[in-house]
């Protein structure tokens, strides 16, 4: 199974990731995180990206895509993985299909985790993540057991600085204007669906299995 993840911040991408993840043994490929590791080991592709960061300057799609399909040859990914944050653009979606179209391992989905602005907004506000393992919590939905600390490993619960209402709805906006190309770029090759994401986090993980199971056969 390989999947994309669409979705604005504060859809809960993250959790239904883990858990489509846990379910069918997936590598979870969170291309910020892999984008961080590679420039700070000093890799070749991290050390090229960093001279283009160095200028101010952005950072080319073949650089990116690169460090992507690298990823994508390691030994987890055997029984499929789930890419968060990549691709951005249609042009990285051409290069990314093009790449896994020659391996003979093409995507099977790209879910769309939707959302209203106020609910974004209201998730975003009382987001809280462990500092440690990094596990989400929401003062809101999922509140810890105790105040400011990790269920499961004990950590310092942190929030974002840029959570504040006016921050968050100038981040959704700039994230629908990237990502709408994108969207009807794999709407068009018929491997969209939309989850709506405005509900707990069973019935949406719920919801989501159902539209991938539109798309590819799970019982085997
Ligand atoms: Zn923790």
């Amino acid at each position: 199974m390989r999947i994309v993840l669409l979705g604005p911040p504060g859809a809960g991408k993250g959790t239904q990731a883990r858990r489509l993840a846990e379910r069918y043994n997936l590598a979870i490929i969170a291309t910020g995180d892999l984008f961080r590791s590679e420039v700070a080991r000093g890799t070749p592709l991290g050390l090229q990206a960093q001279r283009y960061m160095d200028r101010g300057e952005y950072v080319p799609d073949e650089i990116v895509v690169k460090m992507v399909l690298d990823r994508l040859d390691k030994p987890d990914t055997r029984d499929g993985f789930i890419l968060d944050g990549f691709p951005r653009t249609p042009r990285q979606a051409i290069a990314l299909d093009n790449a896994l179209a020659g391996k003979g391992r093409p995507l099977s989905a790209v879910l769309k985790f939707s959302i209203s602005d106020g609910m974004a907004v209201k998730r975003l506000a009382s987001r809280w993540t462990c500092s440690r393992c990094k596990r989400p919590y929401n003062t809101e939905f999922k509140r810890p057991r105790v105040e400011g600390i990790c269920d499961v490993c004990g950590g310092q619960l942190t929030r974002r600085e840029d959570d504040d209402e006016a921050t968050i709805r100038r981040r959704l906006e700039v994230y629908r204007e990237e990502t709408e190309p994108l969207e009807l770029y794999f709407w068009e090759r018929g491997l969209l669906r939309e989850i709506d994401a405005e509900a707990r986090e069973e019935i949406v993980a719920d919801r989501t299995i159902e539209a991938i199971s539109d798309l590819i056969d799970l019982s085997t």
